[in-house]
């Protein structure tokens, strides 16, 4: 998912106006009921864990390609596939201005081939066996390859999927927009030692810095996260399940009013 970044120049960046990642931040999220997140993830298939990255921290880290098939994710009544996950260190997303010694990053796609990642910070806890035989056995360099033969994908999914929505862009270059984020809020754990494992290969870091909202709308629903008190109206539309993804995407800098857009979620 990227390609050469010579392309990108610095012109072309400054019209980019909804990139990631970003800082979610209390006083400027929404907070509302958001459609149901329903994944349907195999418990058993093998994995191609790559690293397509180390030591050049523009581009993507540690991969795990997903046989078709395998993943998906059906949110608004859209059909996501699962392609890939992968990590970066540290976080790339923010939570009030912190970051998270690792994120997870699960890439799916649709048959527009338009792009909807679902991340999920990492952070220091007890030793995780369900992802040791990725992190004990991290490609240490671009030519190698893990061959994984049975590996469980939900155990890369929390049972609370309370999360953040907007929508941006990919990190890495060509950092194209139109990417449809979620960010679940429950953590996953891993040992200091695995989180060590994979930082040693990137000492300087494999993620991309925060950047501005631009007044994009970022929505939650995670009870009390939320700390501003959104204008009536606007309150109203998010309980109404108006926050799709494409009423996200559609209507950066248009001021919010009643009428309701229908279609797909990207
Ligand atoms: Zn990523």
């Amino acid at each position: 998912m990227s390609t050469s970044h010579a392309e990108v120049t610095p012109s072309a960046l400054a019209l980019m106006e909804s990139q990631s990642p970003i800082d979610f931040r209390s006083d400027s999220t929404y907070f509302g009921r958001l459609p149901a997140l329903n994944f349907n993830l195999s418990s058993d298939t093998p994995l191609n864990v790559i690293n397509n990255g180390s030591p050049d921290p523009e581009k993507t880290a540690v991969r795990a390609n997903v046989d078709p098939g395998a993943g998906s994710l059906m949110l608004s009544g859209h059909d996501w596939e699962l392609a890939q996950f992968h990590f970066h260190t540290p976080s790339e997303h923010l939570l009030n201005g912190v970051a998270s010694p690792m994120e997870m990053h699960l890439v799916f796609s649709d048959s527009n081939n338009d792009l909807l990642v679902v991340g999920r910070w990492v952070q220091a806890g007890a030793f995780n066996s369900d992802l040791d035989p990725i992190f004990s056995h991290i490609p240490q360099n671009t030519s190698e390859t893990l061959h994984i033969d049975h590996f469980n994908l939900n155990t890369l999914i929390p049972a609370n999927l309370e999360s953040f929505r907007y929508s941006g862009s990919l990190t890495t270059p060509d950092f194209d927009e139109g990417v449809s984020w979620v960010m679940l809020s429950q953590p996953l754990f891993m040992s200091s030692e695995q989180i060590n494992a994979f930082s040693s290969l990137f000492p300087e870091g494999d993620a991309r810095g925060v950047q501005d909202l631009n007044g994009r709308i970022v929505l939650t629903d995670v009870p009390g996260f939320v700390t501003a008190v959104p204008e009536p109206e606007t309150y109203a539309m998010m309980l109404a399940g108006l926050c799709l993804m494409a009423f996200v995407a559609g209507r950066k800098n248009k001021p919010l009013t009643s009428d309701v857009p229908t279609g797909s979620v990207a």
